[in-house]
């Protein structure tokens, strides 16, 4: 099996319980996302004295980003660190994004993380990114309807 040795730490291994140098390594893994065959890189740790790949919960988080992320680039999608990249660009929040694009309010949280987007908001968040004149007429919209909402707001009061 190719294994890339990434760090080596003495501790508690938690795969045979003894204390000895555990290595966390990067292996090619193949899963099924969406009908799609995925080759992806994912990270374990070894115990050289079972000879047994493993991963905690962490990892186990991790791995599924790097799936997910695989998954996203075999298919001409953003991945989840580009669409931070975006909204850094704009200096702007993850529920405000959202605010402006009409989304529910966790929408580009779960985007940047284990969520896969679909085609249509894939479209829009690269349609931002390429074209900043129409992220600030989106910006502008917004700033209308929070204005009406306080308008309403005032209302009822
Ligand atoms: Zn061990």
């Amino acid at each position: 099996m190719d294994m890339k040795i990434i760090k080596s730490e003495k501790r508690i291994c938690s795969c045979c319980m003894e204390e000895h140098e555990v290595k966390t390594v990067l292996v090619m893994d193949q899963a099924t996302f969406k009908n799609s065959t995925v080759d992806y890189e994912a990270s374990y740790f070894f115990c050289e004295l079972a000879e047994e790949l493993y991963m905690d919960e962490q990892q186990m988080q991790d791995n599924d980003i790097r799936l997910k992320d695989t998954y996203r680039k075999k298919e001409g999608l953003l991945t989840s660190a580009q669409i931070g990249e975006i909204r850094a660009k704009y200096g702007i929040s993850q529920s405000d994004l959202c605010l402006l694009l009409g989304w529910g309010g966790k929408t580009i949280t779960r985007y940047e993380s284990h969520q896969v987007q679909d085609k249509a908001h894939d479209t829009i968040l690269k349609k931002i990114n390429q074209d900043p004149e129409w992220f600030l007429s989106l910006l502008n919209g917004a700033k209308a309807n929070l204005s009406a909402e306080s308008r309403m707001f005032l209302v009822k009061k």
